[in-house]
């Protein structure tokens, strides 16, 4: 390995080392960038602060800046001894290099802790305008996905002045940037504390007080649960028997599977933990102190992960849940755990009212691959046959089409009609994958368009609304055409709550999708979140043939 001098690294870095176990330390030389931007963001000069030694660097969290650090020659052979030395480490960049396929590919094969990429807005004209480089909107984005397909972890963080100096009195303000930032990671943008001065965190840290008054630090993507909500005036065919509003309540990220479609990346090492009891309860609080649980409709509170049945207090949380005033409780699970009928008896004893049960093939080899879980197969078919039993409980079937298994839906939707002896008929949400999380890495798995269309029409015409209810989520609002009261995008709206932010904020995106030049026509326009952009990267005419803009 080569060893990097404390001069080169002086020379052409500016390192920023957060760490816990010392104070902040930096250091500034000279820098170079790709960027023109008028308000430069990093300080070009400054202070010798810090004498480096390597030792120093070892088992540190390492924040490596530039102005743009990725186009000195001497980056990737720095970038390699501190991935290699630190604890973690994490790169600062504004992504343009990782456009290119090579750049990306190096970047990989050095597998920083976390790359943070820079913007200057959230659209083409406000980021150009300010970075005085044509196109470098547009290569940032590709940037951005490039490397998500690698399976790096990715956040952005804005450099916009009324995101940097909180000008903005609510989340709703930053609404798009929010958007943005959710749809190319899966998270909301990151926020450095200080810009430009000698300290810099790698998340914004929040104080809050805690209900009993005290001071409690938490991070971003804590305290925050969300809510969707039916957007129209009369809940139409589809939607009659489905709970909404539908109050969500994560119990923690973990699972025990790790599908290959996964929008979350759940069973990752670093999600593999859940909520605390408490913190858990603290979301049912707030959302019965809004009065969520008393809105127009049959609200019903859905506890999810991860995977919910990890969670070693589910059932204590089902019952407090339903105690603290939520009539309608259910569970959004991949139904591993529930194969124990033990362990599923004892969940339906604390009044559990309705399952959503990732169901994804009646076939046991096809679910085990899907789920990238060698020994599960069966295990599916068994709590598929055990909740198509139950007549107390209702189930909802979520079905999503893949490359993979798109053909098969017609017998699939057969296997639950001929196995259901729950005296109701089947209510199924069929999908396509959400373009997040591992359909960043697995784009192969992305259904053809026209035989999507063609088996879920197939589908909805053949069988009658006694035997079979059918909605579609994670779609373009076209995918049935004249059919658009049945699609989840064209009527529900997702609303994230915080603790002790008064107005929610509308967080309607479905991942990386676009519009086409035809979606512009479309009544649904905004309120559809377009199609994937996979597809458009694909064949752009194709696409533009296939949507069917709604009058
Ligand atoms: S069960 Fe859900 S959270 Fe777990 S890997 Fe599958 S899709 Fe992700
Ligand atoms: S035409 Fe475009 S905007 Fe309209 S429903 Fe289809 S994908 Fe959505």
């Amino acid at each position: 390995m080569k060893k990097i001098s404390n001069k080169s690294l002086e020379k052409f870095f500016k390192i920023g080392i957060n760490s816990l176990k010392s104070n902040d330390t930096e250091f500034l030389s000279k820098f170079n960038c790709n960027n023109g931007c008028y308000d430069c963001i990093s300080k070009k000069s400054g202070e010798d602060i810090f004498s480096l030694n390597e030792d120093r660097l070892k088992g540190e969290k390492i924040l490596l800046e530039g102005v743009e650090a990725t186009i000195n020659k001497k980056f990737w052979s720095i970038a390699k001894y501190l991935s290699q030395v630190s604890s973690e480490f994490i790169l600062v960049t504004n992504g343009r290099v990782f456009s290119y396929d090579h750049w990306t590919n190096k970047i990989a094969s050095i597998e920083p802790n976390r790359i943070i990429v820079k913007m200057f807005g959230c659209n083409e004209n406000e980021h150009d305008e300010h970075t005085q480089i044509s196109g470098s909107y547009n290569q940032t984005i590709q940037g951005i996905r490039n490397l998500r397909s690698k399976g790096l972890t990715v956040r952005i963080v804005f450099y916009v002045e009324k995101i940097l100096d909180k000008k903005y009195s609510s989340l709703t303000e930053i609404q798009e940037y929010i958007n943005l930032s959710y749809s190319l990671t899966n998270t909301l943008p990151i926020q450095f504390n200080s810009i430009g001065n000698n300290r810099c965190e790698i998340e914004t840290i929040v104080t809050k007080k805690t209900q009993e008054g005290e001071q409690e630090i938490v991070h971003p993507g804590k305290y925050r649960y969300d809510m969707l909500t039916y957007l129209g005036d009369e809940v139409p065919h589809a939607w009659r028997n489905s709970h909404f509003p539908m109050i969500h309540i994560l119990t923690g990220p973990a699972c025990n599977i790790k599908c290959i479609y996964c929008n979350v990346h759940g069973g990752d090492k670093q999600t593999q933990f859940v909520y605390e009891f408490d913190y858990v309860k603290k979301m049912i609080d707030d959302a019965i102190k809004r009065g969520l649980h008393l809105q127009k409709g049959l609200p019903i509170l859905d506890l999810i992960g991860g995977e919910p049945t990890l969670h070693p207090n589910l059932g204590q949380l089902i019952l407090y849940a339903k105690r603290s005033g939520f009539k309608y409780v259910a569970i959004c699970t991949n139904g591993i755990k529930l194969a124990k009928k033990s362990y599923l008896n004892e969940l339906l004893e604390t009044g559990l009212d309705a399952i959503r049960f990732s169901f994804h093939s009646h076939l046991e080899e096809e679910a085990a691959t899907l789920a990238h879980a060698p020994s599960t197969g069966k295990k599916y078919l068994s709590t598929a046959n055990l909740l198509l039993e139950q007549k107390r409980i209702v189930t909802y079937f979520y079905r999503i089409l893949l490359s993979t298994t798109v053909e098969s839906f017609p017998q699939y939707v057969e296997w639950l009609i001929d196995n259901n002896n729950t005296g109701r008929k089947i209510y199924l949400n069929v999908g396509m994958p959400s373009p997040r999380g591992r359909m960043f890495i697995n784009s192969h798995l992305y259904p053809n368009l026209e035989i999507c269309r063609e088996v879920v029409t197939q589908v909805v015409n053949k069988y009658s609304s006694q035997e079979l209810e059918i909605t579609l989520h994670h779609s373009p609002g076209c995918l049935i055409p004249n059919r658009p009261e049945l699609s989840a995008t064209n009527n529900l709206e997702a609303r994230q709550y915080e603790i002790g932010l008064d107005k929610p904020v509308i967080l309607n995106f479905e991942g990386d999708t676009q519009y086409t030049e035809n979606c512009k026509k479309c009544i649904s326009y905004h309120k559809c979140p377009g199609v994937p952009h996979y597809y458009l990267s694909q064949d752009q005419n194709a696409v533009e043939k296939w949507v069917r803009p709604q009058s």
